[in-house]
């Protein structure tokens, strides 16, 4: 039993729109028990409300507070730093993130320069971003997945493709916010008061569920409803999440 269960979301607690055997039953128990759930995602275009809305609908207890999401991560970290001019390379969703955090939008001088997933990225976009950063404006990248997976198994770019084009006409490597970067686990614990020994780190990605938990000094556990069918040996986990409740 931790006093923290950190829980991505795609893979681990649903798929697609449909939610994950055990998923509801596991948290619903684990909160019982008196544990603290957050759940942690790397889509820059999620929003906790969307997130709770989408998960109450399937039975599995989530309060917007509870989401970290890699969007409303970066508009914070930005305030938190006292950036106000941002320039933003990413999804409708991100711009709108930044805009309800009060961060004005600015590709003349900005403050930092923030880069999520960007389906409409052209080559103009690339040569602004890369300008800006050269010129030394922060360089913020709200995840590097390389992939990500649609209905039917396809893989689409991830945010990772998008930040790698900025990142080599610019010379210049972003500061990560997505796992396996552990800054969202670690801003999690802090807020819930609790400490990296009493924590558990719940995913279906050893490359960034698995190595965030790691990163941050947590205990790790892997599902294999995701994408990957297995394991590495000698990693704790399960094949439904009801067994963290053994
Ligand atoms: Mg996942």
């Amino acid at each position: 039993m931790y006093g923290l269960y950190a829980f991505d979301l795609d893979g681990t607690i649903y798929r697609g729109d449909e939610a994950i055997d055990g998923a509801a039953e596991t948290v619903r128990t684990l909160r019982e028990r008196g544990a603290r759930v957050v759940y942690l995602t790397n889509n820059s275009a999620a929003t906790p409300a969307g997130v709770a809305l989408k998960l109450e609908k399937m039975g599995i207890p989530c309060e917007p507070a509870w989401v970290y999401g890699t969007g409303p991560f970066a508009a914070q970290l930005c305030r938190d730093r006292g950036y106000r001019q941002v320039h933003v390379v990413g999804e409708p969703a991100l711009h709108q993130t930044f805009a309800e955090a009060g961060l004005h939008p600015d590709s003349r001088n900005p403050e930092a320069v923030v880069v999520g997933i960007c389906r409409a990225l052209t080559y103009e976009m690339i040569a602004q971003a890369a300008d800006l950063i050269r010129a030394g404006a922060p360089f913020i990248a709200t995840n590097t997945d390389a992939t990500y997976p649609m209905a039917g198994g396809r893989l689409q770019p991830g945010a990772g493709a998008v930040v790698a084009a900025i990142q080599t006409a610019a010379g210049r490597e972003p500061e990560v916010l997505g796992k396996p970067a552990p800054a969202m686990l670690l801003a999690a614990m802090k807020e819930a008061g609790v400490e990296p020994a009493s924590t558990l780190m719940v995913g279906d990605r050893y490359e960034t569920d698995i190595l965030c938990g790691q990163a941050a000094g947590c205990d790790t556990w892997m599902v294999t409803t995701g994408v990957v069918t297995d394991r590495p040996h000698g990693q704790p986990g399960g094949e439904n999440l009801r067994e963290l409740l053994n």
